[in-house]
């Protein structure tokens, strides 16, 4: 399908419902601050690892959108809830836009390139138009193995709910410092940390790989999301489970695949071969020789 049949499916103008919404978070994760209370960051901080990394980095995008690597049934639903926790939309529709994302990158058609503008790759292409609400034809183009699948269709259309039900059950017993801190502030700090790998790994830091987009590796954008920073190593080789390639590209999200690989859980684990790291970098150094010369 050509780029510009998803575009002119696309709606623009502002996005009510999503926008509200944004408001709304934003406004509980900036009254959080008032409401602290170790309690609380006691159940944010692993309520964050849980969405952010087990459910966003681990399922939604090295397993579900690339498939860098294979687990039973049960584990892939597992993570998927977790990601959904996230609230970053449902997970075909993560998915899709996703795939969108680096069959068209910076080109006309990407979901979101800091070309079209750094506020629109950070935020802007959320609150406008359709963002990530991709309609059945486009769904089943981009996602044909989720659409199969009744488990990933239905909860693509209910992703809120596991969220809500947590939600009141934190309020329920922890009151309004857990309920601010474990859902409206980790949500919007995990959003932003995800927005982050859109904007600033397409904007600063460093190319290991000289991809034809503008993907960079972020260590800082790598550290609050999981690993998922090292954008450069992962637009070169997408369907690698492996985004931190050397032993200081902190990647937890790596370190989780690993342990299931050793509960014996993950299988067929996708990574970049050494030949193509030390083609990179011999290429790198060349270019740098030239550049000094
Ligand atoms: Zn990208
Ligand atoms: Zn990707």
């Amino acid at each position: 399908m050509q780029n510009e049949v998803i575009l002119s499916q696309r709606k623009t103008g502002i996005n009510w419902t999503t926008t509200s919404f944004m408001i709304i978070f934003h406004i509980g994760a900036i009254a959080s601050l008032f409401f602290f209370s170790w309690n609380a960051l006691l159940v944010t901080v692993p309520l964050w690892i849980i969405s952010g990394g087990l459910g966003v980095g681990m399922g939604f995008h090295r397993l579900l959108t690339h498939r860098g690597y294979k687990v039973p049934k049960a584990v892939e639903y597992f993570l998927t809830i977790c990601g959904t926790l996230a609230l970053e939309g449902g997970q075909i529709d993560w998915v899709v836009t996703h795939r969108i994302h680096h069959a068209f990158t910076e080109k006309q058609g990407d979901p979101h390139t800091p070309r079209h503008g750094k506020w629109w790759a950070h935020m802007g292409w959320i609150l406008t138009g359709t963002a990530q609400q991709w309609d059945t034809k486009i769904m089943k183009r981009y996602a044909p193995d989720l659409m199969k699948d009744k488990f990933h269709v239905l909860l693509n259309r209910f992703y809120w709910v596991p969220l809500t039900v947590l939600g009141l059950t934190l309020f329920a017993l922890g009151g309004w410092s857990v309920l601010l801190w474990a859902i409206f502030f980790r949500v919007v700090f995990g959003l932003h940390a995800t927005w982050l790998v859109n904007s600033a790994t397409h904007l600063w830091g460093s190319r290991r790989f000289e991809t034809t987009d503008d993907s960079t590796n972020l260590w800082w954008v790598a550290l609050i999301t999981f690993g998922e920073g090292w954008h450069n190593n992962h637009h070169a080789h997408p369907v690698a489970a492996r985004h931190g390639i050397k032993w200081y590209e902190i990647d937890f999200n790596w370190y989780g695949i690993t342990i299931l690989k050793w509960l014996g859980l993950a299988t067929s684990i996708k990574t970049i071969s050494q030949s193509d790291i030390a083609l990179a970098e011999s290429s790198n150094s060349s270019r740098m020789m030239k550049k000094a010369a």
